[in-house]
């Protein structure tokens, strides 16, 4: 009979709770808004011709390379950065080597490193969700093949100075180490250009946040040149679809649009972090489009009293030191507010008396 590798085998199947996602959607961290109109444009502008063809990355790449003030050898265009994780988790990982993560994190990167039979350590990240950069160093071993963060980090919206960053990718040479900035605009802080010196670091970009493409499934990873060239071993020549492929040069271009939902975002996320304050609810402050917020036993409730109200949000209870913890996308003002709104009704309902005896508390 035939039987998956015992390493799938052993996998915990993800399934994120994609269906029935009717209303406003705060719950995965996408743009509410959409791509900018001359993205859409551009879109509905292609015909069977283009799709007939087989996608040429190769130009794209030259042109997001140049945006990105790297060279194209430096730069490969992915099926999102859920592709650029599995490619470095293949191109870097045998069976029994180890990968290190700090949690709570992005699930990807132990579905990935696990799937190739790798022996994940999972460290935990400090108070407060601080990165445990001394405990990280004292587990590097010769068998530390890869290390993946996400600056800033979901679910918690916190970041790491870059700095420590690249301590931690000095101590470890033997491994690759991923700096997974998908949330990059929302920060504003990089340790992109360190790829021109530092050959075992490798910097992943998406489109799917502040660009508004999360549909479209396009990535970007960058790294050195001649580490690019095995990871480019493993990738499919068409890994990117033509349609994303058509757009993506209009989405760079239309860096106003962007900047305005990200000016937006900002905004949003200052608003509602002190509404969390005001309401008495513990929340973390973030680098990112989203809050994490400590709701409490009434996490559940907390849910579906927002989906009742047209509001969808993400549970996050269990992730590691996220007990009672939901996850809020803060996208663009007017849904901000709608969230806001939405926020002092069902709290005043559910948790009377909480705004009054934890006024600020805030972490
Ligand atoms: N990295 C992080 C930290 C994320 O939160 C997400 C999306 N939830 C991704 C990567 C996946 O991005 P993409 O849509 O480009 O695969």
């Amino acid at each position: 009979m035939l039987e998956a590798r015992t390493a799938v085998k052993s996998l915990h199947a993800y399934r994120p709770p994609l269906a029935g996602r009717q209303g406003l959607r705060l719950d995965f961290n996408e743009s509410t808004v959409g791509c900018s109109p001359r993205v859409l444009a551009r879109l509905r502008s292609m015909d069977a011709e283009a799709l007939a063809r087989y996608p040429e990355r190769e130009p794209v790449e030259g042109e997001v390379a140049r945006f990105l003030e790297l060279d194209a050898a430096q730069v490969l265009l992915t099926n999102g950065v859920d592709e650029a994780i599995h490619l470095l988790c293949s191109t870097y990982l045998d069976p029994g080597d180890e990968a290190i993560i700090v949690v709570p994190t992005f699930a990807m990167y132990a579905i990935f490193a696990q799937a190739e039979g790798a022996c994940l350590i999972q460290i935990l990240s400090g108070a407060n969700f601080a990165f445990p950069l001394a405990e990280l160093l004292s587990r590097i071993s010769e068998r530390t093949r890869l290390i993946a963060v996400a600056n800033p980090n979901n679910p918690t919206g916190t970041s790491v100075a870059g700095k420590v960053l690249l301590e931690m990718a000095r101590a470890a040479p033997q491994a690759a180490v991923l700096v997974d900035e998908a949330y990059f605009e929302f920060h504003g802080e990089t340790i992109l250009n360190h790829t021109r010196r530092l050959a075992n670091l490798f910097v992943a970009r998406t489109f799917s946040k502040a660009y508004g493409l999360a549909g479209l499934r396009v990535g970007i990873v960058a790294g050195d040149a001649e580490q690019m060239a095995m990871v480019r071993r493993v990738a499919s020549p068409y890994n990117v679809n033509a349609a994303a492929l058509a757009v993506l040069p209009e989405a760079l271009r239309d860096q106003e649009y962007v900047e305005h939902y990200v000016a937006e975002v900002r905004r949003g996320r200052i608003d509602l972090e002190r509404e969390l304050q005001t309401l008495g609810l513990r929340y973390w402050p973030s680098c990112a489009n989203f809050v994490l917020v400590r709701v409490g036993p009434a996490h559940t409730e907390f849910i579906q009293a927002l989906r009742a109200r047209g509001i969808l949000v993400r549970d996050r209870n269990s992730d590691p030191g996220c007990e009672g913890c939901v996850r809020l996308t803060v996208g663009s003002e007017e849904h901000t507010r709608a969230l806001i709104d939405a926020l002092r009704d069902v709290v005043g309902k559910l948790m009377p008396g909480i705004s009054k005896g934890h006024r600020g508390v805030r972490e």
